[in-house]
């Protein structure tokens, strides 16, 4: 490969981002970083960019920006704010690759930004597809962007895929940890504190998808991430428990043949993958030992402790804006759980409480998407200012 990839990092402070920027590191005869994006942390950016000289720094939040410019004037980087600024960055024309590392439904429009300047996507951002799986789909059949996937799951199935024909597939098999409450009880669960929730077993990542990880919201999100990607029916994708978190997802095929993606759980394998377009490469990361398979266990996920679960299968039943709603109520439950608000609990109890008043709205614009979004989040902010008790 001579020439040298352009990347766009957006979420570049965060789990994702940091890990992403240590395989860029790694690999400068491969990549350059051209811009760099974060939420609020100016700190964090700032040593980021200084590290990696991006031309363009941007932070989502406007009140910072005096200070991001100011921290990388002297460096020469050019700085911007503001949600605009990252579709800007995005789309910019020396960018060859947007990697999606920012959190939630933020995701969204950069990454469609992205996909109308013809820029390759290296997917982490999973809520982009699940809030508007079927638009970024439509926009993709009509660009020459190319979606990698970052998610460890999907990158797992996309290498299972390698030189198999799509037609078979008979199903997916994503794993699933089970999170911190796989052992627990429905009692205990009921009193799980937000510390207990943020305590995942096998992954280090940001608080959101822990929170995600506790409620298994976040497989649910997978499902429906897979449903868009691969252009599998509902019905051939599940869920399996698997605590050890080595086999990161299987295909199985028409013949019955099964194949299966196995690594340690460190998210830079996924993201290299992505990066690389799928090309192997050596980065000198932690390896897998035969003695690490020799407790390989599944088990079916168990959807009365984990109703979030199930909601894959709703959103993905009902279509339109549902995942839409669903994503937008959770983001205002997981935020009110991390401020300590509401109870572990009460996530799912925002989410269906949130379903049950939003609008529907069977075949949504990128307009409707931005309505259902801000409607949902109002709902579920409504439903727990009344509801709170404790
Ligand atoms: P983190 O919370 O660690 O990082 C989020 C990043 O997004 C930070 O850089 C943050 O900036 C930035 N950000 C937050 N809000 C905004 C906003 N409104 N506009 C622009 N930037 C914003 O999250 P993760 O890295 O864990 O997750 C990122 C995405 O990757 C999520 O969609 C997650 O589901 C997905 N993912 C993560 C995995 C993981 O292992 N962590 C695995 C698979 C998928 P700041 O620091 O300034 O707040
Ligand atoms: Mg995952």
């Amino acid at each position: 490969m001579s020439h040298i990839k352009n990347i766009a990092v957006l979420g570049a402070t965060g789990s994702i981002g940091s890990q992403a920027l240590d395989i860029i590191r790694r690999a400068p005869d491969r990549y350059a970083v051209s811009a760099l994006a974060a939420g609020s942390n100016v700190q964090a950016l700032a040593q980021a960019a200084i590290e990696c000289r991006p031309r363009l720094a941007v932070i989502a939040d406007e009140s910072k920006h005096a200070e991001l410019a100011a921290a990388l004037r002297p460096y020469g980087i050019e700085t911007a704010a503001g949600a605009e600024a990252l579709e800007a960055a995005a789309a910019m024309p020396e960018v060859d690759t947007v990697l999606t590392a920012t959190v939630g439904y933020s995701g969204l429009a950069p990454t469609i930004a992205a996909i109308k300047a013809g820029k390759d996507i290296a997917l982490a951002n999973k809520e982009t597809l699940v809030v508007a799986g079927e638009l970024v789909n439509g926009l993709l059949a009509h660009s020459p962007s190319r979606i990698y996937p970052v998610d460890s799951e999907h990158s797992a199935i996309d290498q299972c895929l390698q030189g198999e024909d799509i037609s078979s597939v008979r199903r997916l098999v994503i794993t699933a940890s089970g999170g911190p409450f796989r052992t627990w009880t429905a009692e205990q669960m009921a009193r799980a504190t937000v510390d207990d929730a943020l305590h995942h077993p096998n992954w280090h990542m940001g608080a959101k998808i822990t929170i995600d990880s506790a409620t298994m919201l976040n497989k649910a999100f997978e499902i429906i991430e897979a449903h868009w990607l691969f252009g599998m029916r509902p019905d051939q994708i599940t869920a399996v428990v698997h605590p050890q978190s080595i086999i990161h997802s299987m295909v199985e095929f028409v013949d019955g043949a099964m194949k299966a993606q196995l690594g340690v759980p460190d998210m830079r394998l996924p993201i290299a993958y992505a990066l690389g377009e799928r090309t192997r490469i050596d980065y000198d990361l932690p390896r897998l030992t035969l003695e690490q398979l020799s407790e390989l266990t599944f088990a079916e996920p168990d959807l009365e402790r984990f109703p979030c679960l199930g909601l894959a299968y709703r959103a993905l039943e009902q279509k339109g804006n549902t995942a839409c709603v669903i994503n937008a109520a959770n983001e205002v439950a997981v935020a009110a759980l991390l401020r300590r608000q509401i109870k572990y609990a009460d996530i799912y109890r925002v989410i269906y409480a949130t379903l049950e008043r939003a609008q529907r709205v069977e075949s949504p614009t990128y307009d409707d998407y931005v309505q259902s979004n801000a409607e949902a989040r109002a709902i579920a902010a409504e439903y727990i200012s009344s509801h709170q008790s404790h």
